[in-house]
């Protein structure tokens, strides 16, 4: 019988309530099962750990937040575990290597460090998952992903070396009927220091397991109920796309629908492993299926995609009014390939080049650096509106009505605006 994998972000496993509800799920469609399962940090500790480590790096006193961290993973084993349970100890040992990490660090290489501290949010979650099915009697094994999914050493976004994440994960088939847990998000690098694969990468992490498992099917369970044509933070009439193809997807995920992380669907698609994107709140649904129906099924539906926290960049020469060439553009986008920043939106013309990214930690850096060459306009807080098979213009004028648009740029597929916030 083939693997399943299973994913569950860090919104899943967000209380003990929630971790009951996946220990349910497992207990519903788990039975009897080869399953793999993936988890991602409990609910939004990746962010505090990232805030940990800027602090770090800013000379500021840690200890607060880390304690912090480590009382929200604390009452979260108080309601799952009985007082004594070995899982204290285990998450007390997690801390305190984190604090051993500091304490003994002499790298300056934010990414580096960010990896090793970061990387934590997962160690933990997976472990008191682990522990409490134990505990309940769903029989796992916990494994270390960083021995299986290999990397090179670029921290922060690290690359996967597949012919040894293959070869180490193919081992795994040879057992039958067992339920491994793993983390998402991280890897291990030939020097044997943790990396990680980028913000949201658990579930790019489940996909690699499944390409190389060659998984029945993967089920990413969230907490909507499946890929919607619009956010349902922003919109009020939002449909379900039933089934979708893996290009439909990708495109979606681009533009910046975060349902599905961009990089998820590369490995599924080459070996047409069937997703599933499913709602662990009414697990009972089917949610959506995304295969291989490139040439049948394209959503029927214009589908309406907002990503904040973007900042548009408008690069000119020094020199007043000279031409912006080739080389500048490609000056340029090395900076931003360097950082591993992903352009939402790109437009140049003769004077100038605007960029819309993701604001990051490193802008800073490439502000400066680029700085000496180039005169930047700045204009942060904007949005990239996307709308991805718009059928007419009123949808458009709808989508951006009593919106300040900075910036448009119209395909016959899709339409994007920068919006200012
Ligand atoms: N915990 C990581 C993050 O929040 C990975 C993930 O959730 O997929 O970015
Ligand atoms: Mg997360």
């Amino acid at each position: 019988m083939k693997i399943k994998v299973y994913k569950f972000g860090g919104a899943s496993v967000k209380d003990a309530k929630n971790i009951k509800n996946i220990s349910n799920i497992l207990q519903i469609y788990g039975n009897n099962n080869n399953i793999l399962i993936v988890i991602s940090a409990i609910d939004k500790t990746t962010n505090a750990l990232e805030e940990v480590v800027k602090k770090y790096f800013l000379k500021k006193n840690i200890d607060y937040d880390l304690n912090k961290i480590k009382e929200k993973h604390f009452n979260i084993n108080n309601d799952l575990f009985p007082n004594g349970h070995n899982i204290y100890y285990y998450i007390n040992n997690l801390f305190f290597n984190i604090k051993q990490f500091f304490k003994e660090n002499k790298s300056t290489n934010y990414n580096f460090v960010y990896d090793q501290i970061v990387s934590f949010g997962e160690l933990i979650s997976t472990k008191i998952i682990s522990e409490y099915f134990n505990l309940i009697g769903i029989k796992n094994i916990w494994i270390d992903v960083r021995k299986y999914i290999i990397t090179d050493s670029s921290y922060g976004e690290a690359k996967i070396n597949w012919q040894k994440t293959f070869k180490y994960i193919t081992i795994l088939n040879s057992k039958k009927n067992i339920l491994y847990i793993t983390q998402g998000f991280i890897g291990g690098s030939d020097s044997n220091y943790t990396t990680t694969l980028g913000r949201e990468g658990s579930d790019y992490t489940a996909s690699i397991f499944s390409y190389c498992l060659n998984a029945e099917s993967q089920t990413i369970w969230k907490d909507v109920p499946g890929i919607l044509n619009a956010d349902p933070r922003y919109f009020t009439n939002v449909s379900l796309l039933n089934k979708i193809s893996y290009e439909e997807a990708i495109k979606l995920a681009y533009y910046g629908a975060t349902v599905i992380h961009p990089k998820t669907l590369e490995p599924l698609l080459k070996k047409d492993i069937p997703l599933y994107i499913r709602s662990f709140i009414n697990h009972e649904k089917t949610g959506t299926l995304v295969s291989n129906f490139t040439y049948l099924i394209k959503p029927s539906l214009p589908c309406y995609i907002v990503k904040n926290n973007q900042i548009l960049l408008t690069f000119f020469k020094k020199k007043y009014y000279s031409f912006f060439s080739e080389q500048d553009i490609s000056n340029i986008l090395k900076y931003i390939a360097k950082y591993f920043l992903k352009i939402g939106l790109l437009h140049n013309s003769v004077v100038d080049l605007n960029i819309c990214i993701n604001d990051t930690y490193h802008i800073n850096d490439i502000i400066k650096k680029l700085s000496l060459k180039y005169k930047i306009q700045i204009l942060e807080k904007v949005s990239l509106y996307t709308v991805y098979h718009y059928t007419n213009n009123n949808c458009l004028e709808e989508f951006v009505k009593n919106k300040i648009i900075i910036l448009s740029k119209i395909t016959l597929e899709t339409a994007q605006y920068i919006i200012k916030d």
